[in-house]
């Protein structure tokens, strides 16, 4: 579904991805951890070209995104991003920013936008929620709202980095069972994320980075009991 080949990204002289290797199969969750800097973010924006790669290759769902021919604001929409801040219009009902996307984006008209927008949001259990505005909302129903404008538009992945990370511990809860079910209906999904008890739960496969490099990956039983690496163990010594 998702192919990374030998990735390579610079800002400037900074190195920062230095030949990343990454299939993500269809239907699998793969988590993503490691240092801060390592690289977790500029991968996942490459991904979807919110970053261009310096070299390298990205097939998605079939298209080559690095294609000059390839129509990016299309392929673009096979891909749902979802970040730590939600970045919702403070002036727009949760309603109204789930349809922004649709009618924008993929120009649906009024009564089609807002009954794919219902559902979506029914999706993330905020259908009693659809009038209200952000300001009105708690952090998690936010992101759950950030999450409902992603798969509103059918992607064919998605890609959340630190999605709880913004949020008070008990409203992290909601969000990734929001995750599971999505993970449940059969959603490709890369997730970067310091919830590990999530990843045991729910990760396919976990993929460590480090350096601009992917060191070591494998079940979450096999990389969070039984890391290989030195720089693993290290890591997962850490956080837990
Ligand atoms: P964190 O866990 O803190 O989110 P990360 O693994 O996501 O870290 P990245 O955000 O991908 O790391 O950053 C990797 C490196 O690239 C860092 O050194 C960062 O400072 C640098 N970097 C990221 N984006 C840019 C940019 N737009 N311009 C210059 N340097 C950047
Ligand atoms: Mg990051």
């Amino acid at each position: 579904m998702v192919e990374a080949r030998a990735i390579h990204k610079h800002f400037g002289h900074l190195h920062v991805l230095k030949g990343v290797d990454l299939k993500v199969a269809e239907k699998e969750l793969v988590f993503l951890i490691g240092p801060s800097g390592s690289g977790k973010s500029t991968l996942l924006r490459c991904l979807n070209r919110l970053e261009d790669p310096s070299s390298g290759q990205v097939i998605v769902d079939g298209i080559d995104m690095l294609d000059a021919k390839t129509d990016i604001n299309k392929a673009r929409q096979r891909i749902g991003m979802v970040f730590q801040s939600f970045n919702l219009y403070p002036h727009m009902t949760a309603l109204g920013n789930v349809m922004l996307a649709l009618r924008k984006v993929q120009g649906l008209g009024r009564a089609e936008a807002e009954a794919k927008a219902r559902a979506a949001l029914a999706r993330v259990h905020l259908a009693d929620r659809a009038d209200h505005y952000p300001l009105q909302l708690s952090g998690g129903q936010q992101q759950r709202v950030a999450i409902a404008r992603a798969i509103a538009l059918e992607p064919r992945v998605m890609l959340f980095d630190e999605p709880t990370s913004a949020l008070d511990p008990e409203l992290v809860g909601g969000v990734l069972a929001v995750m599971r079910e999505l993970r449940e209906d059969g959603m490709t999904m890369v997730v970067v994320s310091h919830e590990m008890g999530f990843a045991k739960a729910a990760a396919d496969r976990v993929v460590f980075m480090a350096d601009g490099l992917i060191v070591e990956e494998g079940l979450p039983a096999e990389i969070f009991s039984q890391p290989k690496h030195d720089r693993t163990r290290a890591f997962i010594s850490q956080i837990e």
